[in-house]
């Protein structure tokens, strides 16, 4: 198995990476690994991670075909999106980065899916902005599968109890579930842990790898890997 850190390391930083040429290499990996695992690659969709990514930079991606991307933060999306759509309207973009609670009515009305849903007030929030808007997206429920206190997800001991939660309490309709491994963890296991929640409780998303990781993901049974440095180059740090 080629090692994918030692792809990353060698990646320009963004705006210089060959976005084209890395789409069309995850894109292949993908397939290959679908196919080593005898699962169909259709089953396997492609997020591109696009934060910090300017709009110019996205443009090869959408020119190359690619529909379907994730976005951190909702003040970014908001500058870039609306101007993206209007050139490719079936272009779909879903929020992986942790959302607060008052950004609710925005991420409502900008995506078409939300991976972070981990907390009842945030739950309560959606609720109502989906209420208001007429317009839901796709929810679907971070698992802290390392229970890492400065990471966002519910506890694996309290998923099922949160998802009940969800549908019973707040009417939401939870369609997944999304993990972010330990950085030292091999990831593997977590994956495993949360296919097994899903299963347990019916639900037919499951949002898992990275970069560094998507073949192992595709491997436990991902539906959905969100892949940003190996098509968009290194990001800058976080300042
Ligand atoms: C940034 C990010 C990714 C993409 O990470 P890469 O290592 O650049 O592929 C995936 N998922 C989440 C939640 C992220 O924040």
């Amino acid at each position: 198995m080629t090692d994918q850190s030692q792809i990353l390391d060698a990646k320009p930083p963004v705006g210089q990476a060959d976005v084209a040429a890395g789409l069309a290499e995850v894109r292949a990996s993908i397939r290959r690994a679908a196919e080593d695992n005898e699962r169909d690659p259709a089953s396997v969709a492609l997020i591109a991670v696009s934060k910090t990514v300017p709009a110019e930079g996205i443009l090869p991606a959408l020119k190359a075909g690619q529909r379907l991307f994730g976005e951190n933060y909702v003040q970014e999306s908001k500058g870039k999106w609306p101007g993206l759509r209007e050139r490719f309207p079936d272009a779909e973009v879903h929020l992986i980065g942790p959302l607060q609670s008052n950004k609710a009515r925005d991420a409502v009305e900008l995506f078409d899916a939300i991976h972070s849903l981990d907390r009842p007030s945030l739950a309560a929030a959606l609720a109502k902005e989906i209420a208001r808007a007429g317009r839901a997206p796709k929810l679907i429920v971070q698992v802290n599968t390392g229970d890492e206190p400065q990471k966002g997800g519910v506890s694996p001991a309290e998923a099922d109890a949160f998802l009940a939660a969800c549908r019973d309490a707040y009417g939401l309709a939870i369609e997944g579930l999304m993990c972010i491994p330990p950085a030292d963890d091999p990831p593997s296991a977590h994956f495993a842990l949360l296919a097994a929640i899903a299963a347990r409780c019916g639900l037919p998303i499951l949002s898992m790898g990275m970069s560094a990781d998507y073949p192992a993901a595709i491997q436990m049974g991902a539906t959905h890997v969100r892949v940003g440095t190996a098509i968009f180059g290194a990001r800058a740090p976080k300042g």
